[in-house]
């Protein structure tokens, strides 16, 4: 057995989604071992680095992250090569793996980005008849190795399909190791009262 951390390292510095200086965490250390303990505090959005989104982030009366099931958060989930694909993924890219995506399953899509160097504006990202496709396979998440599943849509569709459906979508994950296959995916999000969307760790296992 082998496990894959798939996950952002989160510090002051890191890339995040459109550059903007405000988005990026702030780390401070509130006390020292000399006055007794190390302690630190952080102060993030909850889309920083590898997150997940919940359906209230872009629906509205969506569930929020605390009442999700946790089974939704792990289970077993695709990893699917798409690093020649440039641009966007269409429901066409993904009906060319369609034996693969199984009811139930965690479909992630690894690509050209690379979120652990840079944010690309022209970042590789699902686009709606992707989602759609995504969709009407009744999966329980998909995932993407972008700070963003989508980019360049008018009014988020991708969002809205995939959390319309209660489908979760992690973003931000780091998938540069990663080779396409079957694996056993878990990315728990943190208890937060009425979030959107949560940071999480996610890891594969195979
Ligand atoms: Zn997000």
């Amino acid at each position: 057995m082998k496990t894959y951390d798939i996950s952002l390292e989160i510090s002051e510095n890191m890339p995040v989604y459109k550059d903007k200086p405000e988005k990026k965490p702030k780390i401070s250390i509130t006390r020292t071992l000399k006055e007794g303990t190390n302690e630190a505090r952080i102060e993030a959005d909850l889309h920083t680095g590898t997150h997940v989104d919940s359906p209230y982030h872009t629906i509205s009366g969506g569930k929020t992250i605390e009442k999700i099931s946790l089974d939704k958060f792990f289970g077993n989930a695709v990893v699917l090569d798409f690093t020649k694909t440039k641009g966007c993924i269409t429901g066409n890219d993904l009906k060319k793996h369609s034996s693969s995506i199984k009811k139930n399953s965690i479909v992630l899509l690894k690509t050209r980005n690379k979120p652990m160097k840079i944010f690309d504006f022209n970042f590789t990202y699902l686009e709606k008849s992707g989602a759609k496709f995504l969709a009407s396979r009744k999966i329980k998440a998909v995932g993407i190795d972008g700070l963003g599943v989508e980019r360049a849509q008018e009014g988020h569709p991708t969002h809205n399909i995939l959390l319309g459906k209660n489908i979760l979508i992690f973003e931000g994950l780091d998938l540069s190791k990663i080779k396409e296959g079957s694996y056993t995916f878990y990315g728990f999000p943190l208890k937060i009262k009425n979030a959107d969307a949560s940071l999480v760790r996610a890891v594969l296992i195979r």
